[in-house]
């Protein structure tokens, strides 16, 4: 596991990551840097510290989550689109970024 910086519309998470979720977190292979919409939801005990955008301050641990949907839509061959959301700011509820969640269809 890798502590990594991932950034958002709205701030960063820096979280426990694998190696194959640094990959998949990268939109360029090349660049050396990483997203937190490229990822599916992280989990609250991988997130060590946030920062926001809006109050412009860093904070320990994980950021809210806040669900947006649950559409169970098809958006593409045998793939599923499941959960929709953002990692939101405790203090300000701004969002930080946003995550979408994928299930494989049979
Ligand atoms: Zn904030």
């Amino acid at each position: 596991m890798t502590a990594t910086e991932l950034q958002g519309s709205g701030g960063w998470v820096n979280a426990e990551l694998t190696d194959e979720e640094i990959e998949k977190s990268k939109l360029v292979p090349s660049m050396e840097k990483y997203f937190l919409a490229s990822l599916e939801k992280l989990d609250n005990e991988k997130m060590l510290k946030h920062f926001c955008k809006t109050c412009n301050a860093e904070f320990d641990g994980p950021t809210k989550i806040q669900i947006e949907e649950k559409p169970n839509e098809q958006v593409a061959d045998g793939l599923i689109l499941i959960e929709r959301g953002q990692y939101t700011c405790h203090k300000c509820n701004s969002i930080i970024g946003e995550y979408r969640v994928f299930s494989k269809s049979q």
